[in-house]
C-alpha cells in the first residue's frame, strides 16, 4: 500500500522554534513570505538555560512585539550578579537584564509567531533530504512519514548540536577540544535557597561552574557548565553539588530530586553556516560557554541579520548573497562572542576568580567595570 504523499510549498521553512527559530519565522512572516515553523518538542517546555535575558535580548524582543517583550512576560528585573569561588562572594551591578523562563519565553515566541501569520507545527521532528544541486527548493520530511514540506529557503534553527543540515553533509559545527557540557534543572526550592528575586548568583569551581536564578513564577533556574569527565563519574546533579560545594554555594534538597537535563559540548563553531538554500542560525551555527548568559540575544539578533537579508536571499539565491549574510552575522555577533570566550577562558580558573573577589568587594568602581567588561555594553 502506498502513503499519501502530503506536499506543501513554502517560501520559507525554519526548523527549530527556540528564539532563533521563532523570531526568524516572525520576521518572516512579517514580511510577507509563506513561513513554515516547525519544532520537534511540545511547548511550553523547559531547557538547559540560565534563563536570563541580556539587556539586548530584552531590547529585541520589545522590538519583535509587544505581546512577547519582557515586560508583558512578567520577566524578573536583575539588580545583580554574586560571584563566587572558594567560599568568596562579591556582588557586580547589573542593569537592563531580567530573568526569565524558558517555558514561558519560547512559548510566547511561538504564538507570536502564529499572529504573524507562519503556521506553526510543533511535536514534530524535521528532517532535510539531500540537496538536489539548482534545483530551487529545500525538501523537509516531517514526522518521519511520508509528509514532505518544500521551501525556496531552510533556516536549520536547531539548537546546539544541531543535527539537521551536519546529516546530509552540508554544515557541521564541531565542538572545540576540551569544551563543557551544559546541565540544568527548574525546581521549587519551597523557599529553601537564599536567593532573592533579581539576583543571579555564578559560582566558579575547578570542574565547571553554576548559576541560579529566581524565575517569574518563584521557581528556581538552575544551569552549569561541567567537565564532560566530571558529569560521567558522578552523574549531573554530584557534579553540580560539587561545584557548589567547592565555591560555597548551599544547594536545596529539591534540587537532587530534580529532573536533570544536558546539553552536547557548548563550544563549537561551523567554518561555513551555509549551504544551498540553507542557513543556519542561533545556536545551530555555533555557541560559546555560556557564563555571561547571551544565547538568547545572539540567537534574536541572528534572526534580526536574516530577515535583513531575506529578500534579496528569495529573489535571487548565490552564494555570494549567502557570504553576505554571513558576513553580517560575524559583524553582529563576534565581538560579544570573543568577550564571552575570554570570560569563560577566565572562569576555568577558579584561583583567579578567587582574587578578584575581594578587589571587587572593595570598590564600586572596579565593580561596575568588571560587569560593563563582562556583560558587554548593551550594543555591542
Ligand atoms: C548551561 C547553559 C546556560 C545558559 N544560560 C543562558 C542565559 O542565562 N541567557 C541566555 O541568553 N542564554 C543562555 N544559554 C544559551 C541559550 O540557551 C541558547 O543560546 C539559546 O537557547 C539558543 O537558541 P536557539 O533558538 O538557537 O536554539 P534552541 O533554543 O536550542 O532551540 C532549538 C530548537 O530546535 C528544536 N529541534 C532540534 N532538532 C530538531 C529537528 N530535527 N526537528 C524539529 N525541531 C528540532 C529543539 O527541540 C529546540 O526547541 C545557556 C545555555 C546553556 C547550555
Amino acid at each position: 500500500m502506498t502513503g499519501t504523499k502530503a506536499t506543501t510549498d513554502f517560501d520559507v521553512v525554519v526548523v527549530g522554534a527556540g528564539p532563533a527559530g521563532a523570531a526568524t519565522a516572525i520576521r518572516s512572516a512579517g514580511l510577507g513570505h509563506s513561513t513554515l515553523l516547525v519544532d520537534r518538542a511540545q511547548f511550553p517546555r523547559d531547557k538547559v538555560c540560565g534563563s536570563c535575558l541580556h539587556p539586548r535580548a530584552v531590547a529585541d524582543l520589545r522590538e519583535l512585539s509587544v505581546q512577547a517583550s519582557a515586560e508583558a512576560l512578567g520577566a524578573v528585573p536583575l539588580e545583580r550578579a554574586r560571584i563566587g569561588a572558594s567560599g568568596r562572594w562579591a556582588e557586580l551591578p547589573v542593569a537592563g537584564a531580567a530573568a526569565l523562563s524558558r517555558w514561558r519565553l519560547d512559548a510566547a515566541l511561538i504564538d507570536v509567531a502564529q499572529l504573524a501569520g507562519a503556521q506553526v507545527r510543533t511535536g514534530v521532528a524535521a528532517r532535510v533530504e539531500p540537496n538536489e544541486p539548482g534545483s530551487g527548493r529545500r525538501r523537509v520530511r516531517l514526522g518521519g512519514g511520508d509528509e514532505v514540506v518544500e521551501a525556496s529557503l531552510l533556516i536549520a534553527a536547531d539548537g546546539l548540536g544541531g543535527a539537521l543540515l551536519a546529516r546530509v553533509g552540508e554544515v557541521t559545527a564541531p565542538s572545540d577540544d576540551g569544551a563543557r557540557v551544559g546541565l540544568g534543572a527548574t525546581f521549587d526550592d519551597g523557599g529553601e535557597l537564599d536567593l532573592p528575586a533579581g539576583r543571579v548568583d555564578l559560582g566558579v569551581g575547578r570542574s565547571g561552574y553554576v548559576g541560579l536564578v529566581r524565575l517569574e513564577d518563584g521557581r528556581v533556574d538552575l544551569a552549569a557548565a561541567a567537565d564532560p569527565s566530571a558529569l560521567r563519574a558522578v552523574g549531573a546533579a554530584a557534579a553540580v553539588a560539587a561545584v557548589a560545594r567547592e565555591c560555597g554555594l548551599v544547594l536545596p534538597a529539591a534540587c537532587v530530586d530534580a529532573s536533570w537535563a544536558g546539553t552536547p559540548s557548548l563550544t563549537r563553531h561551523a567554518e561555513r553556516p551555509f549551504a544551498e538554500r540553507a542557513l543556519a542560525v542561533g545556536d545551530a551555527a555555533g555557541y560559546v560557554e555560556p557564563f555571561t548568559g547571551e544565547g538568547i540575544a545572539w540567537a534574536l539578533a541572528s534572526a534580526r541579520v536574516t530577515a535583513e537579508h531575506l529578500t534579496r536571499l528569495l529573489e535571487g539565491w548565490s552564494p555570494e548573497a549567502a557570504q553576505d549574510w554571513a558576513r553580517a552575522q560575524g559583524a553582529e555577533l563576534d565581538t560579544a562572542r570573543r568577550r564571552c570566550a575570554l570570560v569563560a577562558g577566565f572562569v576555568r580558573h577558579p584561583a583567579w576568580v578567587a582574587a578578584l573577589v575581594p578587589v571587587v568587594a572593595r570598590s564600586r568602581v572596579i565593580a561596575s567595570l568588571v560587569a560593563r567588561f563582562g556583560y558587554g555594553r548593551a550594543h555591542e
